[in-house]
């Protein structure tokens, strides 16, 4: 084990420096979190016996150090540096500043995980105004060495001294200087200059520096080098490192090591080059070499987009030799690490070396791709492909996607209106609707349309089934818009504050720009992005292999993607303990998420079966009813209704369980509140208009999360359960008369906070069960249970558990109220908090396992304690979400439940989480 530093036993000093070079390491690919990915890759190839350019790395221990320590370095690292940098000049047969033979070296980051592109880089570090001759005679190009002296003084300007573009000036200086000779010499490309033109180039760039510092380019190699490593050590805090570190949740403890590496040059002509390849397609998976190179460059030029490279299979006849030994390597690194790899390479004067190797990006198609072929090629075990797959990446999968090469177009043209919560995945394009009644006017005229509200209520919801997306201004994750728009797998982005709906003049704006109603956008609900315009879309081959019919059915069944997704689910399957259920309330829905290998439902919101064509109607007669007689009247209306939903869904579920949960919001949601509408409603009922506003009004609650909702309503309208429960139950038997298949009904009472709500709730549904199973002269199994969803619930949950067979987890309102902060607008306050670090992520997309969880496992030691067999669930949005799902795995729960577009995710969740357990 290395010695830490401070550590008290070890007696030798911390060891800070590890040298590598061909054949040999100090460290190795375990020492990721010491020397960062890039530095244990470098040394485990060195290991290999791979050409790799020696050098050494700095631990990410230093920069902790560095940083804690106001930017002083430990004892001891000068001296164990000054011992890496000899054996390094001696196996180079070079030295640090020697003006004939003088050894250059590039500096580099490299934290444990990789963060492309965050923090900063030195390259041809060593050049100074006497070394750059002996580089030129030593290469016999002249050329070449003033070249790499002048990129040198502007990388080392720009990262190290901080001589940058002048505020509101996009070019720096040297940019700009370089443009000027250009011009002066009358070419376009870098090529075209010659020596003579970089000998005075550096000497404006020299000048550039003087003048912005007040002191000259710095000629001492040593000097050179403390600065690029503290200004590299400097940039894990820089502003790009910071915001990437909380997107990815990288703890900035962490820190970054530093790597020093010698230089080896892919610009000194026809037989050099760089590259960068990966071992496998990184966007489809696909087994093959894939990569691209440019002769006569150094990797800047390739990132930098100044020249096209060319595809890696063109390097086989360029340069044979190397090309074979290239391709030896991949298949090696591949073989050796049992993953895709992306290597970047340099081949200087014909010969090839290794830069750097690392696990590869790839998209999700190309993620399941890989992890199967691997399992076939027996280089991983179907456990291990398991753990390689992320669970969100499936959802790619799932979702029809933009034409990518559009999409970058319409970015580059500027199309991007603006950005909100990525919330609904996939991607959507039509008209702007501003309500519910234009989206389906749209879709009655067949035409495609994109829902746009400040925030959506249930009214909404079928103008939210009939566009192809959803996009509000408000909300968080699991508001309304969400929530609903992902349940039904519609493309959904929220809380795109920067939108204004512009109600007179029907427009949409975001600053002074202005889009109207009926013109068409488009939105990415999974990078969030807002466009103008249509962008072409296209449905995902699992979805079309899963849903689709005929040929284009069969050969999307047949498509590689489809085959590695299925072989994924699986296995998945096989290793999971957790069962995955949805939350669904129509017969569609269900059928949908049995095909993605749903196992019962979690979560039957009736509310949401309100909201058909006739049944707001009778909904809204008994809501508006004088006394209980009148809300009977309009509550036997409703029965028949429900009744047939209920048929749906079990006819759809079989012998699957199915919860189903008794009225839940309150009831100002379910009547009209703009004026028309009321006049409307008032003609229907023959009523007055006013004495409708009358109604909205002594219903409207400041809070009505806290209002008169949930089993409160149950209680104050006992009538209210009756029906619901006879509707469920009367299916129930229906169906088992129909089908010989009995269902097996989980009736669910939500929004219990005391025992005795449950006590008063519970007797009245048996009793109305039993009548029912009496009248239809059959019985199906049930249970009677009841939602955790406020913290009192959990804490007296062993009083709740003697009459509840049941507990679901309902965490969007246990969040809600456990934080005291509303689901519905903290959406405007928690990206800060994010960013302070104040929260660690959204509670309301990922549990707060150390509040919310806690009470849950209050909840689950007292349920068990008073019932030991209490079957225990969770259904609010946290039941898609993979860390949550390894929560409720380690609670042991029997199932999570979510929206049939994350059960695959679930699935594929649930089995890391057995995995890891
Ligand atoms: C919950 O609160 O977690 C839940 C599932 O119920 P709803 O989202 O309908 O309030
Ligand atoms: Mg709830």
């Amino acid at each position: 084990m290395t010695p830490r530093p401070g550590s008290k036993r070890s007696k030798r000093p911390p060891k800070f420096v590890y040298t590598f070079r061909e054949g040999e390491a100090e460290g190795d690919r375990e020492q990721k979190n010491l020397l960062g990915g890039k530095g244990a890759n470098l040394a485990e190839m060195c290991r290999l016996g791979l050409p790799v350019p020696p050098g050494f790395t700095i631990t990410t221990e230093v920069c902790s150090h560095y940083h804690k320590h106001s930017r002083r370095y430990p004892a001891n690292l000068r001296k164990q540096l000054n011992g890496a940098l000899a054996q390094l000049e001696e196996s180079m047969g070079k030295r640090f500043g020697d003006p004939t033979n003088p050894l250059l070296v590039s500096v580099r980051s490299g934290a444990r995980v990789s963060m492309p592109g965050m923090m900063d880089t030195v390259l041809n570090l060593g050049l100074n105004d006497e070394t750059v001759n002996g580089l030129a005679t030593l290469t016999e190009n002249p050329r070449f060495a003033w070249d790499a002296y002048r990129r040198f003084i502007q990388m080392y300007a720009d990262v190290v001294l901080e001589v940058r573009a002048a505020k509101g000036e996009t070019q720096s200086p040297f940019t700009r200087a370089l443009d000027d000779l250009k011009r002066k010499r009358g070419v376009t490309q870098d090529t075209e200059l010659d020596a003579e033109d970089w000998m005075g180039l550096v000497r404006t760039y020299k000048s550039l520096v003087k003048k912005a510092t007040g002191k000259p380019f710095p000629q001492d190699p040593q000097e050179q080098l403390w600065g690029a490593i503290g200004a590299v050590f400097h940039s894990w805090n820089n502003e790009r490192a910071v915001a990437y570190r909380s997107m990815h949740m990288i703890p900035s403890r962490w820190g970054t090591a530093v790597t020093v590496m010698t230089m080896v040059y892919g610009n000194m002509g026809d037989t050099s080059g760089t590259g960068v390849a990966f071992t496998r397609d990184p966007a489809t998976g696909e087994k093959r070499f894939y990569g691209e190179f440019l002769m006569n460059a150094q990797g800047e030029d390739v990132v930098a987009g100044l020249r096209t490279p060319k595809p890696i299979s063109n390097l086989r006849d360029v340069m044979p030799k190397a090309y074979a030994q290239l391709e030896r390597i991949q298949r090696l690194l591949e073989g050796h690490y049992r993953d895709m790899q992306d290597l970047e390479f340099t081949i200087e004067q014909g010969r090839l070396f290794m830069l750097q190797c690392r696990a590869g990006k790839r998209t999700g198609f190309a993620a399941v791709r890989i992890a199967t072929d691997l399992v076939k090629e027996r280089k991983i075990t179907q456990k291990e492909a398991l753990l390689r797959v992320d669970p969100e990446a499936l959802d790619q999968l799932l979702q029809p996607v933009f034409d990518q090469v559009e999409q970058e177009r319409a970015r580059k043209e500027g199309r991007v209106l603006t950005r909100g919560l990525n919330a609904g995945p996939g991607a959507a394009s039509g008209r702007i609707a501003f309500t519910p009644e234009e989206a389906i006017a749209f879709k009655d005229a067949g035409e495609k349309s994109i829902l746009v509200r400040l925030e959506t209520s249930p009214e909404d919801i079928r103008g939210m089934q009939a566009a192809m997306g959803i996009l509000t201004v408000r909300g968080g994750m699991t508001s309304h818009a969400a929530l609903v728009g992902r349940q039904m797998g519609k493309v959904c982005v929220v809380g795109a504050a920067h939108l204004r709906i512009e109600e007179r003049r029907k427009t949409l704006r975001v600053g002074e720009r202005r889009v109207p109603a009926g013109e068409w956008i488009s939105i990415d609900g999974t990078t969030g992005e807002v466009f103008v315009g249509q962008l072409a879309t296209q449905p995902s081959q699992v979805t079309q292999a899963l849903f689709g019919k005929g040929k284009r059915a069969e050969r999307a069944a047949q498509s590689p993607t489809f085959k590695a997704y299925s072989a994924i689910m699986r296995w998945a399957d096989k290793h999971r303990s957790l069962a995955i259920r949805a939350n669904a309330d129509q017969p569609d829905q269900c059928r949908m998420a049995t095909a993605f290998g749903a196992q019962g439902i979690g979560l039957c919101r009736t509310e949401h079966m309100f909201f058909g064509e006739k049944k707001i109607g009778a909904m809204r007669e008994m809501i508006l009813a004088e006394d209980a007689t009148a809300r009977k009247r309009a509550l036997a209306k409703l029965l028949p209704l429900q009744r047939k939903d209920f048929e749906g869904i079990f006819m759809a579920m079989g012998r699957r369980p199915v919860t189903i949960r008794t009225l839940d919001p309150p009831l100002h949601e379910f009547l009209p509140h703009e004026k028309p509408a009321q006049r409307e409603l008032a003609k229907k009922l023959g009523l007055k208009a006013s004495e409708i506003a009358s109604k909205v009004e002594s219903l409207t609650e400041l809070n009505p999360m806290l209002g008169h909702r949930g089993c409160r309503l149950g209680i104050t309208f006992p009538e209210i359960t009756q029906m619901q429960v006879r509707a469920v139950f009367e299916a129930a038997c229906n169906v088992a008369k129909r089908t010989g298949k009995k269902p097996r009904v989980e009736l669910m009472i939500p929004l219990i906070a005391s025992s005795q709500e449950l006590e008063v709730q519970e007797p009245l549904v048996r009793a109305t069960v039993e009548e029912v199973f009496a009248k239809k002269g059959i019985r199906v199994p049930f249970l009677v249970g009841t939602m955790i969803e406020l913290p009192r619930a959990a804490l007296v949950a062993d009083a709740i558990a003697r009459t509840a067979e049941f507990f679901s987890f309902g965490t969007n309102d246990l969040t809600q109220t456990t934080f005291g902060i509303s689901r519905d607008d903290a959406g405007k306050f928690i990206p800060e908090y994010i960013q302070e670090g104040i929260y660690a992520g959204d509670p309301f997309a990922s549990l707060d396992t150390r509040g919310v969880g806690r009470l849950m496992e209050i909840a689950v030691e007292q349920g068990r304690a008073t019932r030991p067999k209490i079957k225990l669930g969770i259904c609010g949005e946290h039941g898609g979400d993979p860390r949550s799902i390894r929560f409720c795995e380690s609670l042991g729960l029997a199932y999570v439940s979510c929206s049939p577009f994350r059960i695959p995710i679930a699935r594929l969740a649930a089995a890391q989480a057995a995995l890891r357990a």
